[in-house]
């Protein structure tokens, strides 16, 4: 209760005024009344041993507010955090919207929200400006609309939801349930996606598909592959592997990652079951657009699927997919949580797979394997490293064939995004520059010959980059290279 009034009387009086003191104490009252608090308890341990604090909080749709219209609507705990910001400029140097000159700066993000709840501008703002916009043409009030007074729609729709300014900040401020709560509000009450999001929302909503795709098509890659399909059957029994191909079943380049995963599993003895046509989205791209309606129409329907056709073990080459699956879904649905918990199902991003069974012999690399393997530089997916805490298993899986990856200098947990997240690809708000095009500057100043992906998404934003550049290969595809003795043995 004391620290609730202390929370109440800080956001009262403290806003607006300035002075070291302001920031130590909402610093200090933050921390205490953190809107995640999870971040600061004991991880889960057991299979939940990988579930991170990085889950959005689902809206209570018909109770809660459709995301955040004006400042007052944020949460008090929320505002406060804003107040701890002591401008240090972090968050702005790690973001990759920024940098690519998009008009973008969570840093001044933060500050318009404080400029807001003090019924103030930007005039007085002494830091960098969203890029391209100008200083001092905006303002606003806790009970005025943030945009667009206040912020301009695109600020938000630059996003990619990488969480890197959060990762990066020392007052632990929480960006991107900022972004995506004022995105709800765009999204569900005044309905306006900019470019293509607004597609993907209708399609999803009407073919439970991003692009329009009959659902059979998914795994039309597999047919050769003699997977067995679970298909029309309401109910099936459990199985002990399921590979959910996720968005990229229906693209020829995430297919042909799929198949090098598919028959190197298959080198190990692990014969994945396919849901087939019963596998929908998981709802990933349309919660990062604010469409948390549709986002929770399509969880449950994937989770009502899964429960359905049970299995041991998920398997996923899609990080997006693994962090719905892992941290998302139990947060929506308690039976789900429950059956992770449980350990009844294990959730796996393919390099967890990998390298588990390189390191555990079910997986040979050939004798030549490390002589012939070219130099490697690794990005590492956001929705793996930094929601999932994974920064690992890619780099085990690498080493166990022969290859020491030659880092990056931002990589892990500080890896540079590749600009395909939080369905930034779709609202293609313009910058200056590319963020794919930045990071394969990124992998090119390694000198490696190939740089190795663990995403569909990240695959297909670097491919997208044109010029000489590195070679962009999956770590399945770069295992399936390595083992390809045994995958003729075995298969
Ligand atoms: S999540 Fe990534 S793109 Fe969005 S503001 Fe933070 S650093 Fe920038
Ligand atoms: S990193 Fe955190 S404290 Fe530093 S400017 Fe950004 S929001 Fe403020």
């Amino acid at each position: 209760m004391l620290a609730l009034g202390a929370g109440a009387a800080e956001l009262a009086l403290g806003v607006g005024l300035a002075g070291p003191m302001k920031h130590a104490v909402a610093g200090l009252l933050h921390l205490g009344l953190h809107p995640r608090p999870e971040r600061f308890g004991p991880q889960p341990v057991g299979p939940a041993a990988q579930r991170q604090a990085s889950a959005l909080k689902p809206v209570a749709l018909g109770q809660d507010l459709p995301g955040a219209a004006r400042p007052a609507d944020l949460p008090w705990n929320r505002l406060l955090s804003f107040d701890a910001c002591v401008q240090c400029g972090k968050c702005e140097a790690a973001c990759p919207a920024f940098a690519a000159g998009q008009p973008l700066n969570p840093k001044k993000l933060v500050q318009d929200l404080v400029s807001g709840m003090a019924g103030t501008g930007d005039a007085h703002y002494a830091g960098n400006p969203y890029p391209g916009k100008e200083i001092g043409r905006h303002a606003g009030a806790p009970d005025q609309a943030v945009v667009p007074g206040l912020i301009d729609a695109e600020t938000l729709w630059s996003c990619t939801t990488c969480r890197a300014c959060v990762q990066a900040c020392p007052m632990l401020i929480e960006h991107v349930d900022l972004v995506v709560d004022l995105r709800r509000n765009l999204t569900l009450v005044g309905g306006t996606v900019p470019n293509k999001g607004d597609e993907v929302l209708a399609a999803l909503r009407e073919t439970d598909t991003q692009g329009r795709h009959p659902l059979a098509a998914r795994h039309h890659w597999a047919s050769d592959l003699g997977l067995p399909v679970i298909a029309d059957k309401r109910t099936s029994p459990r199985t002990e592997w399921l590979l959910l191909a996720g968005e990229a079943g229906f693209d020829l380049r995430g297919q042909k990652t799929l198949r090098a995963l598919v028959t190197t599993l298959r080198a190990a003895g692990v014969v994945p079951a396919l849901l087939g046509e019963r596998e929908t989205d998981c709802g990933d791209v349309a919660r990062r657009l604010g469409d948390e309606a549709g986002y929770q129409r399509l969880a449950r329907q994937l989770i009502a699927t899964l429960q359905a056709h049970p299995a041991a073990n998920l398997v996923t080459a899609d990080p997006h997919l693994l962090h719905a699956l892992r941290n998302e879904y139990p947060v929506l649905d308690a039976a789900w949580a429950e059956q992770l918990a449980q350990g009844r199902t294990r959730v796996w991003h393919h390099t967890e797979l990998l390298a588990e069974l390189l390191e555990g012999g079910r997986l040979r690399p050939k004798a030549d394997a490390a002589d012939r393997a070219p130099s490697v530089t690794l990005h590492d997916p956001c929705y793996l490293g930094r929601y999932n805490g994974q920064i690992e298993a890619p780099r085990r899986a690498l080493k166990a064939i022969g290859i020491q990856v030659i880092e990056m200098e931002r990589c892990g947990l500080n890896a540079r995004c590749c600009g395909g997240g939080g369905g930034a690809p779709t609202t293609d708000i313009p910058g200056q520059r590319r963020i794919p095009d930045m990071r394969m500057d990124d992998a090119r100043a390694t000198g490696a010959e190939v740089v190795a992906v663990a995403c569909p998404q990240c695959t297909a934003m670097l491919e997208g980059v044109t010029g000489k550049r590195p070679e962009v290969l999956d770590v399945a595809e770069l295992v399936a290279r390595a083992v390809e003795t045994s995958v003729e043995k075995n298969a």
